[in-house]
């Protein structure tokens, strides 16, 4: 076994691309030719990301808590800790906690040749998500 980080660095989610308190661990980001991308992301009741979509799709895995995942043009669905989903490459979406759940998931991207692993676009509003 090799440990490649032992103790990954807390970031804070960027306020231009999330609302509310959401902290990221980037557990994975191994060397070229893999562009493997996976964080641990945790998110504080009513903290979700911004509308994004991701080059090459994205698998998220709930560890605990309840959120919510929206796909544009689709309902606001819950998700839970036990929970796998698959966002499609170009898909715009947005996901985070429940309004009153902590969330926490697993994030896997593979980025796009230049590194690119989301484009970012506008905040979730209440019309997309009623409270
Ligand atoms: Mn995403």
């Amino acid at each position: 076994m090799q440990i490649t980080r032992q103790r990954p660095e807390t970031r804070r989610g960027a306020a231009e691309n999330f609302t509310g308190t959401v902290w990221l661990d980037e557990l994975a980001a191994p060397p070229a030719p893999s562009r493997l991308r996976m964080f641990n992301v945790h998110f504080a009741p009513g903290a979700h990301t911004a509308w994004h979509r991701h080059p090459h799709g994205q698998v998220l895995h709930v560890l605990e808590g309840e959120g919510l995942v929206q796909r544009r043009g689709g309902a606001v669905e819950p998700i839970r800790a036990g929970d796998t989903v698959w966002i499609e490459p170009g898909e715009w979406h947005w996901h985070g906690a429940g309004p009153r759940t902590f969330m926490t998931h697993l994030a896997v991207v593979e980025a796009a040749e230049d590194g690119t692993t989301a484009d970012w676009g506008a905040h979730v509003t209440p019309e997309d998500h009623p409270a």
